[in-house]
């Protein structure tokens, strides 16, 4: 039995992106980065491409090329590959590079030149967000590449979404007649690449004029909202969250009204109570600072923290009438029944986001796929 192990449902992971996927015309690139948001890369990917998304994206070329290396065939976009980065492995394996500059363009085209191969590319533009992606340079960038086109092949234009978590703002509207006209520019040199992508999950759960060719789905493939606030939650958004954590109880033990518990002295026991330590801590990708909003299900009872969170444990509540014993599962997300803890209740818990709640959960907790 492992000591904490991070469920990871491909089950409800392929059920979100066909449920995504059949709200729109575009294809759908499943955004792997990061070991799938903490939820293993390669398992991920192989059951997004079963369920019909088409495309892979990831942030690093590392990721892109493990994914070669394990045999996934699909086109795969690495966004985010510095200028000094292998470009020839990446043209000889067949990995689309995405190209925010003229000097990202100059060191691909010299790559492509070397391997004798042309270098797949995705033209990417800065539409508002200040971030990834061409502003100034984008006519010289569009110029540019055109007179490339023996060493290159232009397979797509895209830039990315700032707000598309707030459905209805102003800015969403600006960014995407902003991508539009930078596509004509691009098309007056010449430029006709066959996939346009700008959404993101939130882009694509709420604007369908703005999927154009592919949209590129991460969070919602995971079954987690891209903000509760503004959209809802999982329920809410018919999604089911993908990723269960759970941890075996390390020990249970009675403690007087009145003990201060953890570094610091914290919280303090308002009455005899029962605590249990549970094995994960902040170097487990459990927040330091997460607050008694979150905490773990025991059979079907609620038990919030307790104090600070350590490196590599943390305390709960149980309660004084509570039968919990040690070994038995705890739940720090989701439980097998309902009533567990969410992503979103952690991420509350400490002032984050789901996003960072799952991705942080660390090389040290298994991932065990179910379903
Ligand atoms: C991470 C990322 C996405 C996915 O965003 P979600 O909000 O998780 O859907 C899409 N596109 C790019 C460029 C990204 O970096």
């Amino acid at each position: 039995m492992n000591r904490a192990e991070a469920l990871i449902d491909l089950g409800a992971l392929e059920s979100n992106v066909k449920r995504i996927l059949a709200t729109t015309k575009a294809a759908g690139l499943a955004v792997v980065k990061a070991d799938a948001y903490g939820h293993g890369l390669v398992p991920v990917a192989e059951r997004a491409l079963r369920a019909g998304a088409t495309w892979l994206g990831t942030a690093l070329l590392e990721e892109a090329l493990t994914l070669r290396s394990e045999g996934v065939k699909a086109p795969i976009i690495a966004w985010l590959t510095p200028i000094h980065d292998d470009f020839e492995t990446a043209i000889q394996s067949d990995v689309d590079l995405a190209i925010p500059s003229l000097s990202h363009l100059e060191r691909v085209l010299s790559a492509a030149k070397k391997v004798g191969k042309k270098a797949r590319i995705h033209l990417e533009v800065d539409t508002g967000m200040s971030r990834g992606g061409a502003l100034k340079e984008w006519r010289t960038l569009s110029e540019r590449t055109s007179q490339a086109l023996d060493s290159l092949e232009v397979i797509g234009i895209w830039s990315h979404f700032a707000r598309a978590d707030e459905p209805g703002h102003d800015f969403n509207e600006e960014q995407l007649s902003t991508f539009q006209l930078r596509v004509n520019e691009a098309k007056e040199f010449g430029l006709n690449p066959k996939i346009l992508h700008l959404s993101n999950s939130a882009a694509t759960l709420t604007n369908s004029a703005s999927h154009f060719d592919l949209v590129r789905l991460g969070i919602s493939m995971y079954g987690l909202s891209p903000d509760i606030e503004t959209m809802g939650d999982s329920n809410e958004l018919q999604l089911k969250p993908v990723m269960q954590l759970r941890s075996q109880i390390h020990l249970v033990k009675d403690i007087p009204a009145g003990s201060q518990v953890g570094y610091g002295g914290t919280a303090i026991t308002k009455s005899d109570t029962k605590l249990a330590v549970i094995p994960m801590g902040y170097a487990d990708g459990i927040p330091r600072n997460a607050n008694s909003l979150a905490g773990v299900l025991i059979g079907n009872k609620r038990a919030p923290i307790i104090g600070r969170v350590s490196m590599d444990q943390f305390v709960v509540d149980l309660g004084n009438d509570s039968i919990a014993r040690a070994g038995e599962w705890a739940y720090l997300i989701g439980s097998e029944g309902a009533g567990g803890y969410t992503a979103d209740a952690w991420a509350k818990a400490c002032g984050t986001i789901n996003y960072e709640i799952v991705t942080r959960i660390g090389a040290r907790v298994p991932r065990v796929f179910i379903n």
